[in-house]
C-alpha cells in the first residue's frame, strides 16, 4: 500500500464501518489508496439493528437495472445467509395476502457485516474500532476521549446521525422509529410486510429465518397519536407464537438522498447521505451501491483528478430512478395508509396487486406517476 498525501495519516478516512464505510474502504484500497476505517463499537455490526432481509443478487439485478457488476459487489457468503426465500406476502389488515414472487436473503446481518469488514481489510484498509469520532475539523477526526487522525479526504459513513453530516450538511430528515424482535418457532417460508393501523405511516414485517422469525416494525410518530411504538410492536408481535430470544429498535431515514453528497474534502454516504429506498425500507444493498461509487471516485480523484462530485453524478446514473419512484411510492403510501382498515382492505385485491408491487419495488406505478 502507498499513501499518495505524506502530511496525513492517511489518504481517506471512512467514519463507520458498517455497509456503506466498509465499502468504500474496500474499493478505495483496490484502488491503492491508504485507507483508515474508524468505528465506535467493537466488534462492527454488534448489536443487530435489523430486519435482515435483502433481495438475491439476480433479484437486484431486477430492481435496479442501471446498477452494474452486481455480483462483484455483493459476495454474500453461505454462512450470513440465514435463510433463502422466493415468496413476499403484501398483508392488509383484513390478513389475506397478496402473494409475488421475490427472491430474498434473511441475513445473519452480524455475520454479513463482518465479512464486509474482513473484504475491506483484505484489500488492505485499516480498521479502530471502539472508538467514537467527536467532530471532524478541515482535515482532522477528533476522536471522543482524546486522539485525532488526518486524512486529505473524510468520508462520513457514520448513518444519519454521524457527524460530518450533523455538523455541516444543514438537512433535515423524515426518521422513521423501527423496533424489533427475534422470536423462536416456525413461521412458513414467505416473507411478510403488514399495512395498515398496525403500524401507521410504516409497516410492519415478519422475514423467517433459518431457525425463527425477525419481526418488527416502523410507524410515523405524526400518525400514531395514540400509542407509543413499543405498544405497537408489542401488539403486532403478540401475534406470532415462540419466545423472544433479543430485542433491538433504530431508526431510517426516509426522506431520500439529500440534495449534496460532497462538501470541499467531505463526502456522506449510506444512511448518512439518506440512501435508503423510503418505500420499503431498504437501506443495506442500497449503502453498498454509493459507498462502490465513492471509493471508485475517490481513486480516480487521487490518480487521474477526477472532480469528487462525479460520485453524485454517477449515483444518480445508477439509482436516480429507483429512488425517485421509491419517494413518490411512499408519498402516495402515505395518504393511502391514513385510509380506515376496511378501505385499505378493499384497496388490496387483484386489480391493484400490480400497482402496489410495483410501488413497494419502486417502479413507476403508472404513466402518470
Ligand atoms: C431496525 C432496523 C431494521 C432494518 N431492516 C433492514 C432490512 O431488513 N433490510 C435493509 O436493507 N435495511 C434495513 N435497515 C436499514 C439498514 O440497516 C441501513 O440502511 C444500513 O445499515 C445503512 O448502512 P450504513 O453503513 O450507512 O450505516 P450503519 O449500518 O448504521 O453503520 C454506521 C456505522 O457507523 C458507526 N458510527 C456512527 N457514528 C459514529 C461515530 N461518531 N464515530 C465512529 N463510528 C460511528 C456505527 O457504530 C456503525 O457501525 C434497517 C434499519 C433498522 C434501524
Amino acid at each position: 500500500m502507498f499513501k499518495i498525501s505524506q502530511k496525513f495519516d492517511a489518504d481517506v478516512i471512512v467514519i463507520g464501518g458498517g455497509p456503506a464505510g466498509s465499502t468504500v474502504a474496500r474499493y478505495a484500497a483496490e484502488g491503492g489508496l491508504d485507507v483508515i476505517v474508524i468505528d465506535g463499537r467493537d466488534p462492527i455490526g454488534s448489536p443487530l439493528q435489523c430486519g435482515e432481509l435483502v433481495p438475491t443478487n439476480e433479484e437486484m439485478k431486477r430492481l435496479c437495472p442501471d446498477v452494474p457488476d452486481v455480483d462483484d459487489l455483493y459476495q454474500t457468503p453461505d454462512h450470513a445467509i440465514s435463510r433463502t426465500v422466493d415468496k413476499m406476502h403484501l398483508v392488509p389488515p383484513s390478513g389475506k395476502p397478496l402473494v409475488y414472487d421475490f427472491e430474498g436473503y434473511v441475513l445473519n446481518r452480524v455475520a454479513h457485516d463482518e465479512f464486509l469488514v474482513d473484504l475491506a481489510k483484505k484489500s488492505g484498509a485499516k480498521y479502530i474500532v471502539g472508538k467514537r469520532v467527536k467532530i471532524v475539523k478541515d482535515n482532522d477526526v477528533i476522536i471522543r476521549g482524546g486522539g485525532k487522525y488526518s486524512a486529505k479526504i473524510i468520508v462520513d459513513a457514520g448513518g444519519h446521525n454521524g457527524p460530518i453530516r450533523r455538523e455541516y450538511w444543514n438537512e433535515k430528515s423524515l426518521k422513521i422509529p423501527v423496533k424489533f424482535v427475534l422470536m423462536d418457532g416456525d413461521f412458513g417460508d414467505a416473507v411478510e410486510l403488514h399495512f395498515g393501523s398496525m403500524a401507521p405511516g410504516g409497516y410492519a414485517w415478519m422475514f423467517p429465518k433459518g431457525q425463527g422469525a425477525n419481526i418488527g416494525l416502523g410507524i410515523q410518530r405524526n400518525f400514531s397519536k395514540k400509542k407509543s411504538l413499543n405498544e405497537y410492536t408489542e401488539e403486532f408481535v403478540s401475534k406470532y407464537k415462540g419466545d423472544i430470544t433479543f430485542t433491538g429498535a433504530g431508526s431510517l431515514p426516509m426522506s431520500g438522498t439529500v440534495k449534496k453528497f460532497v462538501k470541499g474534502n467531505y463526502m456522506i454516504v449510506g444512511d448518512a447521505a439518506g440512501m435508503v429506498l423510503p418505500s420499503n425500507g431498504a437501506g443495506i444493498t442500497i449503502a453498498m451501491i454509493g459507498g462502490r461509487i465513492a471509493g471508485q471516485v475517490i481513486c480516480e480523484h487521487f490518480k487521474d483528478g477526477v472532480s469528487l462530485n462525479e460520485y453524485e453524478k454517477r449515483w444518480k446514473k445508477q439509482m436516480g430512478k429507483v429512488m425517485r419512484n421509491s419517494k413518490v411510492s411512499f408519498k402516495l403510501g402515505s395518504i393511502m395508509f391514513r385510509l380506515p382498515d376496511f378501505m385499505l382492505n378493499m384497496l388490496f385485491n387483484r386489480l391493484t396487486k400490480g400497482i402496489i408491487w410495483r410501488a413497494v419495488t419502486c417502479r413507476r406505478m403508472l404513466w402518470i406517476v
